[in-house]
């Protein structure tokens, strides 16, 4: 099949397209290369430089790769992801995440295209009264990375109505890990993201790791989160895809069920290398718990996560190790 992958330069974008390719679909990424690199687009993938919020650019790429055929699905990962760069800097989200996704919308509209599956976060739920999730349950955002994801999956709702589109709306968990050959993974400065922040500390990138808030309502007073390895995640859009072909519309959340303590996951590491920590101030925008249901993702796709903690720990490790290598 012919697979547009918006944002395939980025970290989940890139395994995505890795998966796509092993299976021998033909894939297109579009990229801006904000946040992606060159180097992570598979070599067998065609690549267009564009921004998502530039309708032009969009549509050029869009008229050139869908003259004949439009594409059987686009798959749209191209976002702004950090938390609590979202509380300093709403404006940026709203435009980059709900202004983009509008004139990818409208793209696809324009180019027949009626297939996507687009990333969205278990932070539409915000802090819920048990911390687990299944996709009925209220969302309620606590930071603007997570408004701007509902703002799109509600208007991604409201086009599939307009103009006969089907939809895949993941709610990913926390996902980490690299790829098995470790040529892709996450690799960027001033890291805000707990498993890379760990593993930076354990092997000497930083010098020590802050636990943001250590009273919270939680079994060791640290924040519970739902870890995914990114390779599990990147396998169930192929999945989707099925979906979308019986014109199936879904959300589904993308989590392991299971939930670790920011204290947990250090420990874990811990029992590889020493990690410096110490605990301080709760961090604006977090909330104490949240781990997915992964039920509706098993029943529906067939998918269960093959990876888990110790895993997405190693392969993040042995590429961290890799990558501070070549410096
Ligand atoms: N965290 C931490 N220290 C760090 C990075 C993260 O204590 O240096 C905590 C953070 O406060 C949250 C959890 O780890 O409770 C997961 O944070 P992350 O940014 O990885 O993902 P989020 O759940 O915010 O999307």
């Amino acid at each position: 099949m012919k697979i547009c992958v918006v944002g395939g330069a980025g970290y989940i974008g890139s395994h995505t397209v890795y998966e796509l390719i092993d299976a021998g679909h033909r894939v297109i990424v579009i990229d801006n290369l904000s946040n992606g690199v060159r180097s992570a687009v598979h070599s067998k993938a065609s690549f267009y430089n564009a921004d998502i919020t530039d309708v032009c650019a969009l549509d050029m790429a869009f008229k050139t790769e869908c003259g004949a055929e439009p594409f059987d699905a686009v798959m749209h990962f191209a976002a702004k992801i950090v938390v609590p760069e979202s509380v300093e800097n709403p404006s940026l989200y709203y435009y980059n995440n709900v202004e983009g996704t509008r004139s990818l919308l409208d793209v696809m509209v324009k180019n027949r295209c009626k297939n996507i599956i687009f990333s969205s976060t278990a932070a539409v739920y915000g802090e819920t009264e048990t911390g687990v999730c299944d996709e009925k349950t209220p969302t309620k955002p606590a930071s603007p990375y997570g408004e701007t994801k509902l703002a799109v999956e509600k208007m991604i709702g409201w086009f599939a109505k307009a103009y006969g589109m089907n939809y895949c709306v993941f709610r990913y968990f926390n996902v980490a890990g690299a790829h098995s050959s470790l040529k892709i993974g996450l690799w960027r400065e001033n890291m805000t993201h707990m498993i890379p922040a760990v593993v930076e500390t354990a092997i000497g990138i930083r010098d020590r790791l802050i636990i943001f808030g250590s009273d919270y309502d939680t079994l060791d007073g640290t924040c519970v989160r739902d870890y995914i390895h990114v390779s599990d995640i990147a396998h169930a859009h192929l999945l989707a895809i099925d979906l979308l072909q019986k014109n199936r519309s879904e959300i589904i959340n993308l989590g392991s069920s299971k939930g670790f303590s920011v204290k947990e996951v250090i420990d874990e590491v811990s029992k590889r290398h020493f990690v410096n920590f110490e605990y301080g101030n709760r961090r604006m925008g977090d909330v104490p718990k949240i781990v997915a249901s992964n039920r509706k993702a098993k029943e529906l796709l067939g998918w269960s996560p093959r990876l888990g903690l110790a895993e997405i720990i190693n392969s993040d490790l042995a590429f961290r190790q890799k990558m501070a290598e070549i410096g």
